[in-house]
């Protein structure tokens, strides 16, 4: 026989045998709140009446004894994984509806038969919902009269009356919905496991209707979106449930004192007063913010219920912080309780409103913040150009889950149809990225171009800016500025700080970038890559005259130029950073990367070396490589040409003698690249321990500096115990090594990934979630073999992965010192390091 339980304080109510709702109730009933008779079905008990299973409704009809209405509501495990809709008034019938029409008014009693009749037939026999629905206009008699009336011509039978067989029929159609395809798939999408349970909730309904005061509502303690103290909520008198208070509700009242109406406050200053203390009573000792759902039966108060309060990322993070504040958590549940990647959204950019702005196109702001980037119409063009290290912007009529791989490429989202609610708003709201949904714009993806309402027509590869927080989209490249962080933000940063074991740096190329990365609070630069220091304008033209040099004397002259850019940019990054180490990695062009890909590239270049075109383009020839990324890369570079190797050690140690003038001591770190052998190192070591001795000698400045290598071959991995011998630390390059391990192109595996990854061959992008198995275990073999050999060794990472919560966990759990990140990942990586030492401490 099916089980009931009566929710008692010493109940056996368990979450995940009962669902969050039961507990919760459990929780106010030990509170002394003042909650009606109420029982719990467990999940077992809900999937054996789901199959059919018999059981006894007069003897849980008993427990509440002399016949009061019945609510029945759903106790998933996880409140986000759904479940079916509260049936209210269950009991109701003929008989009830003549004593209620004497005890509270005909109107009061239509309303409650009318509701039950509603919901019994939609939700219980499926009726054809439109036959339940009524306009405000036809008076509540008359609609009830017409439901029973239309029950009965679609079933041929009168509208049940017996309220055990209502109950039985109620509970067995919500324990069904539960097990439904389409429930089972939405909430699967959700995180649910695909057996998870439902459990069921009856209870006796305070009734919201009568005589004296009576009504129903809800109250919270906090603001839903930005988390700060405010009572709000509302209140309907003589009305019944959450649903009655929806949006247009009339007559609603306030809670507190409100200019724009009446308040229960006003009204009932005792009854509000008890409801805050309640309210209050609940957030202590469930220690979380709650929405309590009450009901006042003629001037009593119920408890009906209690959920969280849902909220947004932001208000997430100031409850967290407010409740730890007031002693009630501890800070370590508090940095638990704020989901690192919800800070990418706090955090966002903003399109600066004082720079210019040419409106493109307008649309539904879907998703906040600023992002600029080249347009792309597809995700595969999306990924290439993520590759490549260069922000996109997707550009689609709608998006569909076949275009998620290109969104998580992109920085902004903009399609031509869609509302708040479309697939491509859901999903970038989720990641925390900027979007703009049913835009002014016409799209022809074969042609790759879209066309404005003015006529103006956009292709692949232009600039615009995305104001998702506005809904727009501009020309070109408008200014961005950094996020705000507040008192909130900075405490619970400054709390995960205070426990993290692991360090954060940023991956930072330019003094803008390193300035972010200090906003941030980064520790340090874990990788300036300092060939993206030439990738514009003037600069570019002399780092393609030092590759193009044929002869050594050109080359020395091109290279002569590239070291005060050089030293300069080493001294603003240096300053920025005010003593904190700053990595920076020798030269490691790819060199396809500087070459002109057109004709009009190479007259230019021709113009610039004073050639002709004839000669640049042998050269380009001469240079071209069949596998770009595994040739004259990094290391091999400074080995050929040791000159360049040797400018970039000069310029560090000048700029590291000059900044140490105005500021802190710098202790620059010099990482080689892309090394595959310890002689490699070796060979680079002399040469650059040879320039810091001249430099000394020239100047007669001190300085030290630190050597390290870029791991990012297997074999480097393997033989991490040699190349250690000379290296002061190892930093990962897990982009590099992944692309290696798995012998996949970066630049090309985004043509095939989305078939690996749904046929599930990659279980994951290994370009965006570090392969543990694979790539791990050479993180996890490099680490220790280089420290057997040198235990002082500092080992990092410093690839796209080590932004990432789980790769951080790894990391941390392989003893790495540090990881490094794009600046904009920082804070989430500060966090996510410290949930780490907080879960441990659990
Ligand atoms: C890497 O390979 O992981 C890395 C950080 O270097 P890059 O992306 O510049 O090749
Ligand atoms: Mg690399």
């Amino acid at each position: 026989m099916l089980g009931f339980t009566r929710i008692r304080r010493v109940a056996p109510i368990a979450v995940n045998t009962h669902g969050g709702r039961a507990k919760c109730l459990q929780r106010l009933i030990r509170l002394d709140l003042p909650v009606p008779e109420t029982v719990a079905l467990s999940f077992d008990a809900v999937h054996r009446l789901a199959e059919g299973q018999a059981f006894d409704k007069k003897a849980l009809l008993r427990v509440f004894g002399d016949a009061p209405l019945l609510s029945v509501r759903p106790s998933s495990e996880d409140p986000d994984w759904g479940g079916p809709g509260a049936i209210l008034n269950i009991g109701m019938n003929d008989a009830r509806h003549a004593e209620l029409t004497e005890s509270h008014g005909a109107e009061a009693a239509d309303a409650l038969y009318l509701r039950f009749v509603q919901a019994f037939a939609v939700h219980v026999e499926r009726l054809d919902p439109e036959l339940f629905e009524f306009d405000a206009s036809v008076p509540v008699h008359e609609a009830l009269k017409s439901a029973l009336e239309a029950h009965e011509d679609e079933t041929g039978d009168p509208f049940p009356q017996d309220p055990a067989h209502q109950l039985g029929q109620v509970l067995r159609s919500m324990a069904r919905a539960w097990e439904g395809t389409t429930a089972r798939l939405l909430r699967q999408a959700k995180g649910a496991p695909a057996d998870a349970g439902l459990g069921l909730i009856v209870q006796s309904m305070a009734l919201g209707l009568g005589p004296g005061e009576s009504g129903a509502g809800v109250v919270q303690l906090v603001d839903e979106q930005t988390g700060a103290p405010v009572i709000k909520g509302r209140y309907l008198r003589q009305a019944q449930g959450r649903a009655a208070l929806g949006k247009g509700a009339c007559g609603v009242l306030y809670l507190s004192k409100d200019e724009r109406g009446e308040s229960l406050e006003e009204a009932q200053p005792d009854l509000f007063a008890k409801l805050v203390e309640m309210t209050r009573l609940c957030r202590v000792r469930l220690r979380e913010e709650m929405q309590v759902e009450f009901t006042i039966s003629e001037g009593k108060l119920f408890v009906l219920d209690a959920v969280r309060v849902p909220r947004s990322s932001r208000a997430a993070l100031r409850i967290a912080v407010q409740l730890a504040e007031d002693g009630i958590i501890p800070r370590e549940e508090a940095i638990l309780r704020v989901p690192a990647r919800s800070l990418t959204e706090l955090l966002h950019q903003q399109v600066d409103p004082t720079d210019s702005r040419d409106v493109l196109a307008k649309g539904i702001a879907a998703s906040p913040g600023g992002a600029v980037g080249r347009i792309v119409f597809n995700s595969t063009d999306a990924q290439t150009y993520e590759a490549r290290g260069e922000p996109c912007i997707m550009v689609r009529r709608e998006t569909t889950p076949e275009d998620i791989r290109g969104m998580h490429s992109s920085v902004g989202i903009l399609t031509e149809r869609g509302g708040v609610t479309s697939h491509a708003a859901v999903i970038a709201r989720g990641i925390g990225m900027p979007c703009v949904v049913g835009a002014s714009i016409r799209i022809n993806s074969r042609e790759r171009t879209l066309t404005l309402e003015d006529g103006r027509k956009l292709e692949e590869g232009d600039v615009i800016t995305l104001d998702g927080s506005a809904g727009e989209a501009l020309l070109g490249a408008v200014r961005l500025l950094p996020p705000v962080k507040d008192h909130w933000y900075v405490t619970l940063m400054d709390w995960a700080d205070a426990i993290r074991d692991i360090g954060v740096r940023a991956n930072a190329d330019t003094p803008s970038d390193a300035a972010v990365a200090r906003n941030f609070k980064a520790q340090g630069i874990g990788l300036c890559r300092t060939e993206h220091m030439f990738f514009e304008g003037d600069r570019l033209t002399v780092m393609r005259e030092m590759i193009f040099a044929a002869k050594h004397e050109d080359r020395a002259e091109a290279i002569a130029r590239l070291l005060p850019m050089q030293r300069s940019d080493f001294i603003e990054l240096f300053c920025i950073m005010e003593g904190l180490p700053v990595c920076i990695r020798l030269f490691d062009p790819p060199l396809h990367e500087f070459l002109p890909s057109d004709r009009e590239g190479a007259k230019e270049l021709a113009e610039a070396l004073d050639l002709p075109l004839s000669d640049v383009t042998r050269r380009i020839e001469w240079l071209s490589e069949f596998n770009p990324m595994l040739g004259m890369r990094g290391v091999r570079l400074g080995i050929t040409f040791p000159e360049i190797y040797e400018m970039q050690a000069r310029a560090i140690f000048e700029a590291t003698i000059e900044a140490s003038k105005h500021g802190a001591p710098v202790v620059p770190e010099i990482m080689i690249p892309l090394v595959s052998a310890k002689r490699e190192v070796e060979l680079v070591k002399t040469q650059i321990d040879g320039v810091a001795a001249a430099v000394r000698n020239e100047t007669g400045a001190e300085f030290t500096y630190r050597l390290g290598v870029m791991v990012e071959t297997p074999r480097a991995a393997l033989r991490a115990g040699d190349i250690a011998q000379n290296a002061a630390f190892l930093s990962f390059g897990t982009n590099d090594l992944t692309q290696m391990a798995y012998g996949l192109s970066r630049d090309d595996a985004g043509r095939f990934m989305n078939a690996y990854v749904q046929q599930g061959v990659f279980p994951e992008d290994p370009f965006h979630t570090l392969d543990f198995e694979g790539v791990g275990e050479l993180l996890k073999i490099g680490a220790e073999r280089g420290r057997k050999v040198r235990p002082e060794l500092t080992v990092a990472v410093c690839g796209e992965h080590g932004g990432n919560p789980e790769s951080i966990a790894f990391c941390r759990a392989a003893g790495f010192d540090y990881v490094s990140c794009s600046p904009f990942r920082v804070p989430v990586a500060r966090l996510a390091a410290a949930q780490l030492v907080a879960a441990d401490a659990k």
